[in-house]
């Protein structure tokens, strides 16, 4: 693969946190950066060389912006794929559309898992009332509902409890009986992720593996390294590259997993991009994910992945600022900590507005010092 050397212009669909770190990534190494979307004065635009806002079935004006990049990546999952396959005789997108189109629908993901022989929780597909019916007797109850598509961050789930048809048809009506995964619920020791690189050579380099907690459905707190053993470890990661190669991937990927309490690893979700739950590798990490990402994209050797201190991220949602503007000056003042803000003008209630990083000599001791942090905003 040809290199995409430093001066050159890295173009980024979708204009989100994601893009505003990734950005500033690139920057550093002396690339520029494009950013496209609807949005204006976005968080990727605020530090971009160029924010286009158009929509992203306006095939015109993506083509004009493919025209002005050297390579383009994407920050956001749920772009068109009819917009990369419009893109993708114009410019080199990394990673590919495939990825993208797999990671966009449940079902499709699902099946690739399974075409992958890589484990995950018991499913089936819901359509009918009927096939709401069989699910509930293959898979059974406890049991989520998941939309099958445009579901992120818990949006579109609904938990079955019970083992009875008239739970499951009450879960189904409040999705809006739209196409659903049905998905046994897992009983987890905790949630995992593992994010990493596969280069054009098909060199692939592991972060950590960070544990995540998450409230109401959304990311609250990770750490890293996760507590799990030498021997799981190596079986998150193997899952991990079998699923990079199947997809001849190049760039960064996440892959959430449950540790279940019996020991074993199911895939949850796959995310085709640098995750919320990698944030800390921008300064826990001697290269961040989204640095990594940019030399993925642009053909340049990976960096090492190498954890410099344990340490631990708590994400700052919009809630934060309902009794006003937080107290920043007190977060800064915890030794060790960092904060990262987006630049998002409005703090909706469980909007991600920023978050802070703590290191420390264990990764429990960083969790208590970040949600110290974290705490000290509100008094
Ligand atoms: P998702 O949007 O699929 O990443 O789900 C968001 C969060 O909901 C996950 O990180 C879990 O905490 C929880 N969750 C989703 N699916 C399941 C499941 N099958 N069993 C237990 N918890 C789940």
């Amino acid at each position: 693969m040809k290199v995409t050397p430093p001066g050159s212009t890295v173009g980024v669909l979708g204009s989100g946190q994601l893009g505003r770190m990734f950005a500033l990534s690139a920057r550093a190494m002396g690339y520029r950066v494009h950013t496209y979307s609807p949005e204006e004065d976005s968080p990727t635009g605020h530090v971009a060389d160029v924010e286009v806002s158009a929509p992203y079935d306006d095939l015109d004006a993506l083509r004009a912006f493919a025209q002005g990049v050297d390579v383009l990546t994407f920050e956001f999952e749920n772009v068109p794929r009819a917009a990369l396959d419009a893109l993708d005789t114009l410019v080199p997108i990394r990673p590919g559309a495939e990825a993208l189109f797999v990671s966009q629908n449940r079902e499709r993901e699902k099946e690739f898992l399974g075409e992958v022989n890589v484990p995950v929780a018991p499913w089936a597909m819901v359509r009918t009332s009927e096939d709401l019916a069989s699910a509930l007797s293959s898979v059974g109850a406890p049991a989520v509902l998941k939309t099958a598509a445009f579901g992120y961050d818990g949006k579109g789930q609904e938990k079955i409890s019970l083992n009875e048809i008239s739970a499951a048809e009450r879960a189904w009506e409040a999705l809006g009986r739209v196409p659903c995964v049905f998905e046994s619920f897992v009983e987890f020791q905790r949630e995992v992720s593992v994010i990493a690189a596969r280069g054009s050579d098909g060199n692939v380099a592991f972060f950590p593996i960070f544990e995540n907690e998450h409230s109401r459905h959304v990311l609250d707190v990770t750490r890293a390294p996760a507590l799990l053993s030498p021997f799981e470890e190596k079986q998150a990661c193997e899952i991990t590259r079998t699923i990079l190669d199947a997809l001849s991937y190049v760039g960064v990927l996440c892959i959430e997993l449950f540790h279940t309490s019996d020991g074993r690893l199911l895939v949850n979700e796959i995310a085709p991009r640098p995750h919320n739950s990698g944030h800390l590798t921008i300064d826990a990490c001697v290269t961040s994910q989204f640095e990594q990402q940019l030399r993925a994209v642009c053909g340049l050797p990976l960096g090492s992945t190498e954890l410099l201190r344990p340490a631990a991220m708590a994400n700052l949602l919009g809630d934060l600022w309902a009794g006003g503007p937080p107290r920043w000056e007190n977060a800064c003042a915890v030794p060790g900590v960092a904060l990262h803000l987006y630049g998002k003008k409005e703090p909706r209630p469980g909007r991600k507005m920023g978050h802070l990083t703590a290191l420390a000599p264990t990764p429990q001791e960083a969790r208590r010092r970040v949600l110290e942090a974290r705490a000290s905003l509100l008094r």
